[in-house]
């Protein structure tokens, strides 16, 4: 398959081996994929018209590398962490987990921090020298911070726009309905440029699941916003909650754009539930969101796969006040959401990489995305026989490759 293109800025990468054990040659094209071939079987006129370019022309050998597209991060905090920042012992809460207590902890550490556009840049940085190009971040919005964290991210986003593209959810991270003046500061903040409106556990927190749901649900419906809820409450109050939100994603017609990250319930409850709730989740369309946190339930990737739910990854938390963990590497947290799953066969190892790649590019509702023609040519090439040996062995000697280009190599981002 082949499409009409500008030649001027033509690279032919040869030997690339893809997830399918496929050796292939890419053609990449005014930085989409153009053309994919067997390995040595480019047409001549390809290399011809490379020949023949205006700027100079480009031919990558990848040696037989693994090509894979680039990660999606699918949940970080780019306000919160403090990661290159100094470093932060973790305080622990004083009588059990406590969200409240733990956004005080934080608003203390936050008022000590590097400025927060310079944070933002290291951990963002952090992302796409591992090989991430599409983020969704969470962004604080409350009575005490107001607008500040969304204006700052949305600056950070703007100056990175040629590096990796960002989507931004505009997080209620003291509640909606006990804060006052948070739903105003969400719509706002959606006016301002955030995509999505997000949540916070509307039972534990606001103590009330319809209230908190109308404002997310209705600042979604009127601004054509996705809806992305942090949802930690455990068994059945956290069922009662994602049932509560498909049924709202179904009536609406907001199938494909409704997230539940977290959803630590679907972890913890009868396998009977489980099917109910995997069921339901799937014909309303609403993706599930996990990072496989530490020492907690978390969803069951494959039984949720297996109803038909999209399950997909993010890093959540890193070096910020809520825990020290994360290395802003979704490969490596393939490995983890592997192991943590029991994943052992190569299909399994398979299904761990999709939660941080196709999975996560449906959740985020990718136009094109992957190694096909006409998807924008981003993508990782490492050193490894196939999907499985990659997602157990990390390899960390990466190349990244943004609309072509190398952008990051073993980790570090190179200089625009
Ligand atoms: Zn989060």
């Amino acid at each position: 398959m082949r499409e009409q293109t500008n030649l001027s800025e033509q690279t032919i990468f040869s030997n690339a081996k893809l997830a399918d054990g496929s050796l292939v040659d890419l053609t990449v094209t005014g930085g989409h994929f153009s053309a994919i071939a067997p390995a040595g079987k480019t047409p001549p006129a390809d290399f011809a018209a490379v020949a023949s370019a205006i700027i100079a022309p480009l031919f990558v050998d990848l040696a037989g590398q693994l090509v894979v597209p680039a990660f999606v991060e699918g949940h970080i905090h780019l306000d919160t962490s403090f990661y290159g920042d100094a470093w932060r012992p973790h305080i622990p809460c004083t009588n059990g987990f406590d969200v409240r207590e733990r956004v005080a902890f934080q608003a203390r550490n936050l008022a000590a921090a590097a400025p927060m556009a310079e944070r933002a840049k290291n951990q963002l940085e952090l992302c796409v020298g591992n090989g991430s190009l599409t983020m969704r971040s969470h962004v604080m919005v409350d009575g005490s911070v107001g607008l500040k964290h969304v204006e700052t991210i949305l600056a950070v986003r703007e100056n990175y726009r040629d590096l990796i593209d960002i989507q931004l959810v505009a997080f209620p991270q003291s509640g909606i309905l006990s804060s006052p003046g948070t739903a105003e500061l969400l719509d706002e903040a959606l006016k301002l440029g955030c995509d999505l409106v997000g949540g916070l556990d509307p039972a534990s927190f606001d103590r009330d699941v319809k209230g908190h749901l109308d404002v997310v649900f209705g600042l979604a419906q009127k601004h054509g916003a996705g809806v992305d809820i942090h949802l930690h409450d455990g068994g059945t109050l956290g069922l009662f909650q994602v049932e509560e939100i498909a049924t709202r994603t179904k009536a609406l017609g907001m199938a494909g754009h409704v997230v539940v990250s977290h959803a630590y319930g679907l972890g913890d409850i009868p396998a009977d539930a489980l099917d109910k709730a995997g069921a339901m989740l799937a014909a309303a369309g609403v993706a599930i969101m996990t990072n496989a946190p530490g020492n907690h339930a978390f969803p069951p990737v494959a039984a949720l796969r297996q109803a038909g739910v999209t399950v997909f990854g993010g890093s959540d938390n890193i070096r910020d006040s809520w825990w020290p963990y994360g290395d802003g590497d979704m490969l490596s947290r393939a490995n983890m959401i592997g192991y943590r799953s029991g994943f052992y066969e190569d299909h399994e190892l398979e299904a761990a990489f999709d939660v941080v790649t196709h999975a996560g590019a449906k959740a985020l509702g990718l136009a094109s995305y992957g190694i096909v023609v006409g998807a924008s040519a981003d993508f990782v090439a490492m050193p490894a026989q196939h999907v499985p040996e990659a997602v157990v062995a990390v390899p960390k000697e990466r190349t990244v490759y943004r609309r072509g280009k190398v952008v990051a190599r073993n980790g570090t981002v190179l200089a625009r």
